[in-house]
C-alpha cells in the first residue's frame, strides 16, 4: 500500500462559515422533526413486507422448539450464528424476512450500488473464511456475495428459516421460552433469542401531501424495481429511455442511483434538500502483491488503524492504511501537527477539538471547491454545496455524481427552501409552485433508523416477564446491562448500536457483541441454566457507568443540518450510534473480556 499523504486543503473564513452553517440549518428544520416521514404501515406495507427478488413461497405454519432464534441474516445475524456455532450452540436458526442472507446487501440492489467504507475493514470474517475483496470498495453484488459465503461456511443455511416476517415476541414463563410469532402463522418457541435486526433494514418514505395520488410508478431504493426499469445493479435501464423520472434523496442511496438514472432516463429530476459530500471515490481493484505482504490478524489491526482515524486521532509517525474521506480530517490534523510542532496541545482536550474543527472546516470546503470544479453551471454548483460540519451528515463517495449535473437531462430541483417537495399530484411533483411532471418517483428516502422504537422493529407485542413490554421499559432510554441484555427480558439479547462500544466498522461491533452473547448462552447451558437475566442493579450499574463516562457531543448535533443522524433537529436527539460508551470500542473489548475471564457471570441470575 503506498504512503498516504495528507490532503491539500484551503484556508477559510471560520466564523463566516459557522454563521452560513447554522443559516443553512435554519432553513431545513421541520417542526415535525421525525414524524415527517410516513411508516410503510401507513398505507405502503409492500414497500418493507413485499419480496421482488424471493417471492415468497406459500408454506404451512411451522411450530418448532429453538434453541436460539437470531431474528436477522445481516451481518449481524451471521456473525452471531458463526460464533454460536464456534461456542458449541449447534442448535440456533436465523430467522429472515428476506428470501436469503444479506440483509441490506439482500435487499438493496440498486444500480451502482457498492458498499462506501473500505471494503477490507467492511466485509466481516475475511481472515476466517479465506476471502479477500477484489475492490477497496467492493460492489453490493460482492457484498451480498460474502454474507452467502459465510452463510455457507458455517453451514447457516440449512435450518434457516427464510421469507418470514417476525410479528410478536412474548417470553412464556412457563416453557421458559421466546413465542416468536410469523407472518407465516408459524407457533415457534425459542429457548434464546437474539436480535440481529441492523439498523437499515426497514424503509421510510417522505410525508409529501398528496404522495397517495399519484398515478404513474413509485417505489423505494430498497426494493428497486427492474421488471420496470430494465438494467440490473451495474445499470443499463434501458426501459427507461423513454421515462421522466423523479428522486427524492440525496443521501448515500441517491449518490449511488442518480449517475445510473441520468444515463438511462429521458429526464432526470433530482429534488435535493440537502446536499451531501461527494468525495472522489477512487475506487482500486486488490493488489496481490500487497495481499502477500499481510500477516494473520492483519484485518483487526486495519479496523483499529479506521477507529483511531475516525473517533480518536492518529499519533506522531502513525500510518493512515484506510486513507480515504473518512480519515481525511484525521490524517490531515496529524500532518498539521507534524508542520507546527503542535503535538503538545493534543494534552488539552479542548484544543484539541479546536483544532481538529479548523480541520474539519478546510476538508469541507475542499469539497465546495471541487463542486465548483466540476459542475458547470455556477447555479446548480452552488445548490449542489454542503454547509455543515464533516459527519453531520454520512459522508458520499463518488465519480459520477457531479458530473451527472452537467447533462442536459437532468434537473436540480432545489427543495431546500421549502424544507422538502411541497406536493405529490396525479402527473408529478410540485417544488416552488412548479409541476414536474413525471412517469416514476423513485424515493431514496432512507430508512427508519433513530425513529420510535415499535415503528423500527415492527414487532407487537414485545413483552418479556410478567407482560412487561420492551417499550414502556425503554421508555425513557435503553436500559441494559453492556448493551446486550436487559432486565425483565430473560434469554434476549441485542446487537448493533445500543449501549455498547461503537466503531468505524459496523461490523467489528457485530463481532464483538457476537463473541460476547455466543459465551453467555453457551456458559449458561454449560451451567444447566434454562434462563439468564441481568439483576436491576446491574442493569443500572451500567446505565450509569454509560451515562457518568459520557461526551456531551449535543452541541455539535445541534448545530448540524437536520437528518437522521441528530433525530431530524428534534429537541431530544437520539443518536443513530445509541449511547455509546464513550471510553471506546476497544475499552468495551477489555470490559468484556474481564467480564467473561471472571467466569462469574457477575450481574446475570440464571432460573431466577
Ligand atoms: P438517507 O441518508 O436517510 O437520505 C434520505 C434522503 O431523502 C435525504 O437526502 C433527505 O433529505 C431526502 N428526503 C427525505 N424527505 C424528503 C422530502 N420531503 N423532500 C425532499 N427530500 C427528502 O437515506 P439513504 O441515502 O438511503 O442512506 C441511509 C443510510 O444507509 C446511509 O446514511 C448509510 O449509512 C447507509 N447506506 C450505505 C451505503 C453504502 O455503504 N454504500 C449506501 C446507501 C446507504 P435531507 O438530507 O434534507 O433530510
Amino acid at each position: 500500500m503506498q504512503h498516504c499523504a495528507p490532503t491539500p486543503t484551503p484556508e477559510i473564513d471560520h466564523a463566516a462559515l459557522k454563521v452560513k452553517y447554522l443559516a443553512e440549518r435554519d432553513k431545513r428544520l421541520r417542526p415535525e422533526g421525525q414524524a415527517q416521514y410516513l411508516a410503510t404501515e401507513d398505507g405502503f406495507e409492500d414497500y418493507y413486507d413485499a419480496d421482488p427478488y424471493t417471492p415468497a413461497a406459500p408454506r404451512a405454519p411451522m411450530s418448532a422448539d429453538i434453541g436460539v432464534a437470531v431474528l436477522g441474516g445481516g451481518f449481524a445475524g451471521l456473525i452471531v450464528a458463526a460464533r454460536l456455532k464456534r461456542a458449541g450452540v449447534a442448535d440456533c436458526r436465523i430467522i429472515e424476512l428476506g428470501g436469503d442472507f444479506g440483509g441490506v446487501w439482500y435487499w438493496n440492489r440498486y444500480p451502482g450500488i457498492q458498499v462506501d467504507t473500505d471494503s477490507y475493514c467492511y466485509l466481516p470474517l475475511l481472515e476466517e473464511v479465506g476471502y479477500m475483496p477484489t475492490e477497496k470498495y467492493a460492489s453490493g453484488r460482492e457484498c451480498y456475495e460474502h454474507a452467502q459465503r459465510i452463510g455457507r461456511h458455517f453451514g447457516l443455511y440449512g435450518d434457516a428459516i427464510l421469507s418470514t416476517k417476525v410479528e410478536s415476541l412474548e417470553w412464556d414463563a412457563g416453557l421458559r421460552r421466546w413465542r416468536i410469532g410469523t407472518n407465516r402463522g408459524d407457533d415457534l418457541r425459542a429457548r434464546f433469542v437474539v436480535m440481529a435486526q441492523g439498523p437499515f433494514n426497514k424503509p421510510k418514505l417522505p410525508g409529501v401531501p398528496g404522495i397517495g395520488d399519484f398515478e404513474g410508478h413509485m417505489f423505494h431504493s430498497a426494493r428497486w424495481d427492474y421488471a420496470y426499469t430494465g438494467g440490473d445493479m451495474t445499470g443499463g435501464m434501458d426501459r427507461l429511455a423513454d421515462k421522466r423520472v423523479a428522486i427524492i434523496g440525496t443521501g448515500a442511496t441517491g449518490i449511488g442511483v442518480i449517475p445510473h438514472l441520468a444515463r438511462a432516463a429521458r429526464h432526470l429530476y433530482v429534488f435535493q434538500r440537502t446536499p451531501s459530500y461527494i468525495d472522489r471515490r477512487g475506487n482500486s481493484r486488490t493488489d496481490p502483491d500487497w495481499v502477500r505482504t499481510l500477516k494473520p490478524g492483519w484485518q483487526k489491526e486495519r479496523q483499529r488503524n479506521f477507529h483511531t482515524a475516525a473517533f480518536e486521532a492518529f499519533a506522531p509517525g502513525q500510518p493512515d492504511l484506510v486513507c480515504d474521506g473518512w480519515t481525511e480530517v484525521s490524517r490531515n490534523l496529524q500532518a498539521h501537527l507534524d508542520a507546527t510542532d503542535g503535538w503538545a496541545a493534543m494534552a488539552d482536550p479542548k484544543k484539541f477539538m479546536e483544532l481538529r474543527e479548523i480541520q474539519d472546516y478546510r476538508a469541507m470546503q475542499r469539497q465546495r471547491d471541487r463542486i465548483d470544479a466540476i459542475v458547470e453551471d455556477p447555479v446548480t454548483a452552488e445548490a449542489l454545496k454542503p454547509y455543515y460540519r464533516f459527519l453531520c451528515k454520512r459522508p458520499g463517495f463518488s465519480d459520477d455524481y457531479l458530473p451527472a449535473f452537467n447533462r442536459p437531462n437532468v434537473t436540480l430541483v432545489d427543495v431546500s427552501g421549502t424544507k422538502g417537495v411541497e406536493r405529490i399530484t396525479a402527473k408529478g411533483l410540485i417544488a416552488r409552485g412548479d409541476e414536474h411532471e413525471v412517469d416514476c418517483i423513485v424515493f431514496a428516502s432512507g430508512f427508519e433508523i433513530t425513529t420510535d422504537l415499535d415503528r423500527r422493529l415492527g414487532i407487537a407485542p414485545f413483552t418479556g416477564r410478567d407482560g412487561l413490554s420492551l417499550y414502556d421499559h425503554w421508555a425513557g432510554g435503553y436500559r441494559t446491562l453492556h448493551g446486550l441484555t436487559s432486565h425483565g427480558f430473560p434469554n434476549l439479547f441485542w446487537t448493533g448500536f445500543i449501549q455498547g462500544g461503537v466503531t468505524a466498522s459496523t461490523t467489528a461491533m457485530f463481532e464483538q457483541q457476537a463473541a460476547h452473547i455466543a459465551y453467555i448462552v453457551s456458559e449458561a447451558r454449560t451451567r444447566g441454566a434454562t434462563a439468564v437475566e441481568p439483576t436491576a442493579e446491574a442493569q443500572e450499574g451500567w446505565c450509569q457507568t454509560v451515562r457518568e463516562t459520557a461526551v456531551d457531543n449535543t452541541a455539535f448535533q445541534r448545530e448540524c443540518t437536520p437528518g437522521y443522524y441528530n433525530s431530524e433537529g428534534e429537541q431530544r436527539i437520539r443518536s443513530h450510534l445509541g449511547e455509546p460508551y464513550w471510553p471506546g470500542f476497544y475499552a468495551m473489548e477489555d470490559v468484556l473480556q474481564a467480564w467473561r475471564d471472571t467466569g462469574d457471570l457477575e450481574g446475570l441470575v440464571l432460573d431466577a
